[in-house]
């Protein structure tokens, strides 16, 4: 017989989530993407997806009526802090914040997630270098589908300043994506699903796709599958220039993912020059032009990048051109339609 694991923190006794809701009324709001997990398996398996929280400082996004935040709890972290928009949710989040009351210290913040500061509420001394194993600071969350992407982009790009969560370390991620977004996330060289969201992922992370959650698990029921990722921030990113640069050039290549990725390089430069700038880049560079977008590793990305840094310090004038400004003359044939990247944000439900 398989041996039960005795969790470190036990709780008295709640009321089930199934029951929190109906006794709160927490009607689902689509605006919000409230979806909620109701099955305490599936939520344990993505609290144990984070590893060992034992004593950690927990960032839970978006806890709704707290099925995570329970798993979350159970496992005894020094202190767990809620960032919930909706304040319908308050009195049942308060319920749980009591019932660990002098066990675990929980702060419930009524607020838009891409409006606050995680790091006001991450205590100092859990800060560690950047070289180290991560800090026992964890980011938890089954997203809210509609600010997902942005949120993650957003994180990156703090990331890549070692601000918020990253200010105290290597700070390490457990989210929940749209299956497609998260598959996406992983997608490694020649995958179909490769875009300029897994390079800027990899470019910055190890991702790990976790394993799937059926959208039947989920109260209302999205009309997609959801994906478990796991991020941890590379020791040494693999990427020097700034996240703005970055995210421009890795965009611009994608823009024609089915053609050889020079030809969306080539819109990093104004038309009377784009050719010859786009063979200069990619002669720095040391990559083939006629290979396409997905066939070009996270390495050779981050040398296309220092390469395009390296002609724009030789020619600022081209730093700010941008090939989707409105043209009042001869403007440029947009990338067929069919070739567009289809944009970060995917409304899932
Ligand atoms: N954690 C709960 C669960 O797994 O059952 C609820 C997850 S539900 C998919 C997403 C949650 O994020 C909802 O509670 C919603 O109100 C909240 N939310 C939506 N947008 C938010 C935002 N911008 N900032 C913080 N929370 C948000």
């Amino acid at each position: 017989m398989a041996a039960v694991k005795v969790l470190p923190l036990r709780l008295p006794p709640l009321p089930s989530i199934k029951d929190v809701i109906r006794l709160y009324k927490l009607r689902a709001l689509r605006e919000l993407s409230q979806n909620f997990l109701m099955e305490p398996r599936l939520i344990d398996k993505i609290v144990r997806a984070a590893g060992d929280i034992q004593n950690h400082v927990v960032c839970e996004v978006g806890p709704g009526p707290g099925g995570i935040t329970r798993s979350i709890i159970h496992r005894a972290p020094r202190k767990v802090v809620l960032i919930e928009k909706d304040p319908r949710f308050v009195p049942s989040l308060e319920l749980l914040a009591d019932a660990c009351k002098g066990k675990v210290d929980v702060d419930i913040i009524t607020g838009d997630v891409l409006k606050t500061d995680l790091a006001h509420f991450i205590p100092s001394d859990v800060k560690t270098d950047w070289h180290d194993p991560p800090p026992p600071v964890n980011l938890i969350g089954n997203l809210p589908f509609s600010v997902s992407t942005i949120l993650i982009i957003r994180w990156l790009e703090m990331m890549s300043r070692r601000e918020g969560p990253w200010s105290f370390g290597r700070t390490r991620m457990t989210l929940t994506f749209q299956k497609e977004v998260a598959e996406r996330m992983a997608a490694q060289l020649m995958d179909k699903q490769r875009c300029r969201l897994s390079v800027m992922c990899q470019s910055w992370c190890t991702v790990n796709y976790k394993f799937d959650i059926p959208g039947s698990a989920f109260v209302p029921k999205p009309n997609v599958d959801v994906g478990v990722v796991t991020l941890t921030p590379l020791k040494y990113p693999l990427v020097k220039q700034p996240f703005k640069m970055v995210e421009k050039v890795i965009r611009q290549i994608f823009n024609m993912r089915q053609k050889y990725s020079i030809r969306g390089a080539q819109t990093l430069f104004p038309e009377e020059v784009r050719e010859e700038m786009a063979l200069r880049m990619y002669k720095m560079a040391d990559i083939d032009p006629i290979t396409r977008p997905f066939q070009i590793a996270n390495t050779e990305f981050a040398r296309i990048c220092d390469a395009y840094s390296e002609i724009i310090k030789k020619y600022p004038e081209f730093e700010h051109y941008d090939y989707r400004a409105p043209k009042n003359k001869n403007p440029d044939p947009q990338p067929e339609e069919a070739d567009m990247e289809t944009d970060f944000v995917v409304n899932k439900m």
